[in-house]
């Protein structure tokens, strides 16, 4: 119910957690995280129930791990499998190098599901959001798409149908966050060598006022140095600025 992405100077789990306890009003069931070290390791916790629960999980390991600039985190309403923990966000493919945090319902999960099954693909939670991460893994793999995170997002997202909100990281690509909507909201924050996203300006005015809403079916980049629009067939598209006014 709740989605945030950071790339920037910041411990990036510190600013994940914050983002998502300024989001807790909105109500959820379980939580979770990802970091990027910037070396290559990517970091997932995730676990049913409050905050507080993954925040205890993570303690119980002394965060080992959690070290790093850049992650995303996600509050999830259960749409398509229990809450537990293994359907709790984020949602990785069988090489744990990409992570997925969604928003929203991917309608057509089910014929998806199946076309990776008949590849061989084992699913590990029961959620319509795990097939997004195997299929932007193999999109990143191979074909036209190889090694390019954005196109690989994109060319996945073409294929979705229903409401999404799509936060997408590899660990191959440790200074980038992709992030795309459908009907569901998407914002950007841009600071000072520091760039958000997340669902609602919530997550991030404690850091930056500055705003951008995206547009519907947009995708867009985030680095340390900003920001990048473009729609799911990759062209260049504009979406609106805009300064938040509100007291904290
Ligand atoms: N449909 C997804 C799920 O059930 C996402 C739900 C949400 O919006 O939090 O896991």
């Amino acid at each position: 119910c709740g989605i945030v992405g950071y790339v920037g100077h910041r411990q990036a789990l510190d600013v994940v957690l914050g983002g998502l306890r300024r989001m807790e009003y909105r109500g959820y069931d379980s939580a979770g995280v990802a970091v990027l070290d910037g070396e290559g390791a990517l970091t997932v916790g995730r676990k049913a129930g409050r905050l507080a629960n993954l925040e205890a999980e993570l303690d119980s390991t002394g965060r080992a791990g959690f070290a790093g600039t850049a992650g995303m985190g996600h509050t999830r309403w259960a749409t398509h499998g229990a809450p537990v923990d293994r359907n709790s966000h984020p949602h990785q493919d069988a090489s744990g190098r990409v992570a997925v945090v969604h928003n929203g319902i991917i309608e057509n999960f089910a014929a998806l599901r199946a076309e990776l099954e008949a590849d061989g693909v084992e699913m590990a939670s029961d959620t319509d959001t795990e097939t997004t991460a195997h299929l932007i893994a193999k999109a990143y793999a191979d074909g036209d798409t190889a090694g390019d995170l954005p196109a690989s997002v994109r060319v996945v997202c073409r294929r979705l149908e229903g409401a999404f909100t799509l936060v997408v990281t590899h660990a191959d690509e440790p200074d980038t966050i992709v992030a795309a909507r459908r009907s569901s909201p998407l914002v950007v924050g841009v600071g000072e060598g520091e760039t958000f996203v997340a669902s609602d300006v919530a997550a991030f005015i404690e850091h930056t006022r500055e705003a951008v809403e995206l547009g519907q079916d947009q995708l867009v980049v985030i680095t340390r140095d900003g920001y990048e629009v473009r729609d799911f067939s990759g062209e260049p598209a504009q979406a609106k600025p805009f300064t938040v006014d509100w007291d904290l």
